[in-house]
């Protein structure tokens, strides 16, 4: 939640409370409200789901008194429902006066090109000063001045996984990169061997006050970009931003029984939190090649394997191998080809269930025969004389009769 939040959302409205209600009010609204909005009750209900996560957020600031001062002073030093001009309930004796609008975009921009150090901050530390307290004369202590904890962002990643890997579970190392303090510099955007000085016009405090009428109001200083500091020699590595992209190599357990395609959640690896706060999740999603004998339908593993036709008839004990070791598997005699065999339990081992390996045997048609070979099957073909095809020769002889 940032400063920016503060400006633009109307938590009172959210929870349906006046402004000066008492905690006990704002904890009777949020529960009647979470009760009736929640999403076990509302399923499949974005619009719930959305207000939902508003009342939460409204109700988490002002449930906390701290937090609800900070709230209170932000709305009343920039006002409600944004900078617009005239707007209602403007930032203080600007609705009336019909004075220049004050562009809150261009500050936003301003803070996000400017904004170093303290990670992904931006307007947060930039505001955070107004709120902070003891910062006016000297620099400001950006980290003391910031908000409270903040959870780090949920990370998106991939990984290719052998048809193995993905049916027993692996541990893999991922590279994952992400914005993070500048170690040159140690995110104060100098060089090292140099510093930051107290930027001359606000004095170090990241704010100025700018007179329009009779009124004057704080805005974040254009000099230093609310930073509180000059930079005259930027840290090579991270041109003066504070920030970095840095590498870092994680180690994942990949669960037994993924799927390609499939999307699993690691909690608590994702991005670092700050100040504090909790790490974000990652998610990686898997890609997992194809398997030379095996192939796989669910947590199944599905093997065909050619039988020669006396293996077929007589009957025959395979050995087939599995995704650890070997199985024997018994062909009864009289086999008809296409047959499947369900061996149980040895398919992919899942963390819920072991699939089961199908063993599908195809009778193989030799293409060459030796000369003797030959002669032994014509001498079984003299001896086979049952029809292996009875409806087909009755049809052909009701064809022939009309
Ligand atoms: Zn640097
Ligand atoms: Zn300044």
């Amino acid at each position: 939640m940032s400063t920016r939040d503060f400006i633009e959302k109307d938590y009172y409205a959210a929870l349906g409370v006046a402004k000066d209600a008492d905690a006990a009010t704002i904890k009777k609204a949020y529960r009647a409200l979470a009760r009736d909005l929640h999403p076990d009750k509302n399923p499949d209900n974005a619009a719930a789901e959305a207000r939902f996560k508003d009342v939460s957020e409204a109700y988490d600031v002002l449930s906390d008194a701290k937090r609800r001062a900070e709230y209170d002073e932000a709305r009343r030093l920039f006002g409600s429902g944004g900078f617009r001009p005239g707007g209602a309930g403007g930032f203080p004796g600007g609705a009336a006066g019909g004075g220049q609008p004050f562009d809150l975009g261009d500050l936003f921009t301003q803070a996000g090109a400017g904004g170093r150090a303290g990670g992904a901050g931006g307007i947060g530390d930039i505001f955070g000063g107004l709120f902070g307290g003891g910062a006016a004369g000297g620099p400001r202590g950006r980290s003391q001045a910031a908000s409270g904890p903040a959870r780090g962002q949920d990370v998106e990643t991939e990984a290719t996984l052998s048809f193995d890997e993905a049916a027993l579970g692996v541990t893999v190392p991922l590279r994952m990169e992400s914005p993070g303090t500048c170690p040159t510099c140690h995110g104060n955007g100098a060089r090292p061997g140099t510093s930051p000085r107290t930027c001359p016009v606000c004095q170090g405090a990241g704010v100025t006050s700018r007179s329009q009428g009779a009124f004057a109001f704080s805005e974040p200083c254009r000099e230093c970009r609310g930073s509180g500091s000059v930079v005259d020699d930027p840290c090579r590595d991270c041109k003066g931003s504070g920030v970095t992209t840095q590498t870092r190599t994680i180690t994942v357990r990949i669960p037994a029984g993924v799927k390609d395609g499939q999307r699993i959640r690691l909690g608590g690896k994702g991005a670092p939190g700050r100040r504090g706060g909790p790490a974000g999740d990652l998610f990686v999603v898997v890609h997992v090649s194809g398997h030379d004998l095996f192939e796989r339908k669910g947590d199944d593993l599905l093997l065909t394997v050619p039988v020669t036709y006396p293996e077929a008839v007589l009957g025959t004990t395979l050995t087939v191998p599995t995704l650890d070791g070997v199985v024997s598997l018994k062909v009864p005699a009289g086999t008809a080809s296409g047959r499947t065999f369900r061996v149980r339990g040895r398919g992919v081992q899942a963390k819920s269930h072991a699939g089961d390996l199908l063993v599908t045997v195809e009778v193989a048609v030799p293409s060459r025969l030796s000369p003797a070979a030959r002669a032994a099957v014509e001498a079984l073909a003299a001896e086979l004389v049952d029809d292996p095809r009875p409806e087909v020769t009755a049809a052909v002889v009701a064809g022939t009769r009309s």
